[in-house]
């Protein structure tokens, strides 16, 4: 018997399996590995695609790449995997990201335990039989000991709802949802909304397949060059080479990249240094813009250094000066809303096939048969594409339609808020972890590397759990609340809640309660509370029947982080 199939004994109620993982992505995968490859448990891993790759398998809309640097934008766990895999260029295409994902399925033998195809429709406690069951849309109903989520950040896709879009006789998609055969945009008037990091970087493939491309921007949004390009056999074997010295960088940094943010404060460095400082990080290009000081997200003066440089580049770039306006007309600072990174966007507004629509001007007022009609005119189109983002965080936690203790629905217990212990668990949902969870550095930083910290974390937890004889965990709710105060503290130190239409703080979907969802504190710090929690015997949670777990108090080892990088 090899360990995929051992079966350790006994599950409580007789569940089928120890665990029930929902998502193929990068979370899950690992977590099966973890849980089935490591402790020898027996687990089923749900996933609604056809194949492996969450995120990465539903958006294939043209030009999806990866912000994150390739070297880092994939698992750490195995030496060998890391020598293995090649990638091609500095930010891993999606293509390559689903073949990544595939040799990873296939390495570790990953498959014959996921159901593809196969959607969770709902998952309920069973208090007396000490168990979860799942349900889903084939009509099972599958039981197990433990519940864990792996179903990533952005993947509810958020489609406004325009009056009249059922109406429209031409073809309309979301970017996270594109069709896998493609589309034909040849000799077709397209129209996109949504300028976030998606519509920045779909826009100059479109404009280059369509007849002609509209963009309705709303908010208007800073973007430093990718500079994208293939890397050269010396860099490829660099990034072998130093795996162990990257593996290490990215698990020490404030966002699990592999680059650190700089102590240096825009405002004390002189102007002449400060402009030859952003212009070499302007032209080494992507994410690495933000950390050349460390006061950008904390000191709106200093925010404003970087931002009227990057507004200036616009206006440098695009030619017609209303249509500069516009794009550099931004209302937040930078980097308070996720920074997209591009290839040609700004260029993009030079073509003579693209116009630009003032959303802020000429409000979206309807959906016509024949395309989108604003309270200026419509604007007659074939194509609609929304690159207009997600229900992010709770979105895809809520559509799973979870029931905890006596029956109380997540979505009725998050009525207010996400309200969670680390990102990590919820109170009154005993043995259920959520992979990135909101209150988890989650999308603030490189999400493998986060995912790889909360995948091996729950495993060690089950693995305590288990033996110890402990037949369940579950976030207190004090502990649960001092959290989420500790959350919103940190964030309040920067300038990330000062913008108005965040997805951060889930202002992108209408009637969705605001508050700021990841943790701000920094991924290093995150992870030094996490290690110090499971050392101390999991302070803040409840251990089987209902036992406050150890002594230490959350409280005091949070604190005792306080110096550990914070900056964001
Ligand atoms: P997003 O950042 O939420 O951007 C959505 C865009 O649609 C915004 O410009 C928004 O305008 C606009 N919008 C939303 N509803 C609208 C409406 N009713 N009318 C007009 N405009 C509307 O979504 P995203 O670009 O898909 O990015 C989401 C996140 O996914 C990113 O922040 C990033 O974390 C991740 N992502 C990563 C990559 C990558 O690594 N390459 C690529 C894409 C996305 P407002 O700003 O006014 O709300």
């Amino acid at each position: 018997m090899d360990a995929g199939t051992r079966d350790p004994g006994a599950r409580p109620g007789g569940a089928e399996y120890d665990a029930v993982i929902v998502g193929a992505g990068f979370a899950g995968l690992y977590q099966l590995h973890l849980l089935r490859n490591r402790l020898g448990l027996r687990v089923h891993v749900i996933e609604a695609a056809e194949g492996v790759g969450g995120t990465w398998w539903w958006n294939r809309y043209p030009g999806a790449r990866c912000d994150s640097e390739s070297l880092s934008y994939c698992y750490f766990f195995s030496p060998e995997l890391y020598a293995e895999w090649e990638w091609s260029e500095r930010y891993p295409g999606q293509e390559e990201i689903r073949r990544y994902l595939d040799l990873v399925t296939e390495r570790f033998d990953l498959r014959r335990d996921i159901r593809f195809s196969t959607r969770v429709t709902g998952a309920r406690r069973d208090d007396a039989a000490g168990l979860w069951i799942v349900e889903t849309d084939k009509g099972e109903r599958i039981t197990a000991t433990y519940l864990i989520t792996a179903v990533g950040c952005l993947s509810s896709a958020n489609v406004p709802k325009i009056p009249g879009l059922d109406r429209f006789e031409g073809r309309w998609y979301h970017t996270g949802a594109w069709p896998h055969e493609g589309v034909d945009l040849s000799g077709k008037r397209v129209g996109q909304i949504g300028t976030g990091s998606t519509g920045i970087q779909v826009a100059p493939v479109l404009a280059a397949q369509a007849e002609h491309l509209t963009i309705f921007q709303r908010t208007a949004n800073y973007s430093v060059p990718a500079r994208n390009r293939p890397l050269t056999p010396e860099e490829k074997r660099r990034i072998r080479e130093e795996y162990e010295e990257t593996r290490d960088l990215v698990r020490a940094t404030t966002n699990g990249h592999a680059y650190h943010i700089s102590a240096k404060s825009a405002l004390e460095t002189p102007p002449d240094e400060r402009r030859a400082l952003y212009d070499a990080a302007w032209e080494t290009g992507g994410l690495r813009f933000r950390t050349v000081f460390g006061d950008l997200l904390t000191s709106a003066e200093a925010n404003e250094t970087a931002a009227s440089y990057l507004r200036e580049k616009i206006r440098d770039v695009v030619e017609d000066p209303e249509k500069a306006r516009i794009l550099s007309d931004i209302d937040h600072p930078y980097a308070a809303k996720r920074p997209p990174i591009d290839t040609d966007y700004f260029e993009t507004f030079n073509r003579d096939n693209v116009d630009l629509v003032d959303l802020r001007a000429e409000p979206i007022e309807e959906v016509t048969t024949r395309g989108v009609r604003t309270s200026a005119r419509e604007y007659p189109l074939d194509v609609i594409v929304f690159a207009t983002g997600f229900d992010a965080l709770t979105g895809p936690l809520l559509a799973l339609n979870i029931q905890g203790r006596d029956g109380i629905a997540l979505r009725d217990f998050w009525r207010e808020g996400p309200r969670t212990l680390l990102g990590l668990q919820i109170p009154g949902f005993p043995n259920l972890f959520t992979v990135t969870g909101p209150g988890s550095p989650s999308v603030l930083t490189n999400m493998p590397v986060s995912i790889e910290q909360h995948a091996e974390w729950i495993a060690d937890c089950i693995g305590w759990l288990r033996e110890n004889g402990v037949s369940s965990i579950e976030a207190s709710p004090e502990a649960a609340a001092e959290w989420g105060a500790h959350v919103n503290e940190v964030a309040n130190r920067t300038l990330l809640p000062t913008v108005k239409h965040s997805w951060y703080l889930g202002a992108n979907v209408p009637g969705k309660p605001r508050a700021f969802m990841p943790y701000a504190g920094g991924l290093a710090r995150y992870r030094k509370i996490c290690d110090d929690v499971a050392a101390n015997g999991y302070p803040g949670f409840v251990l089987g029947e209902k036992k406050p777990a150890a002594d230490a108090s959350l409280t005091e080892l949070v604190a005792a982080t306080e110096g550990v990088t914070s900056r964001v």
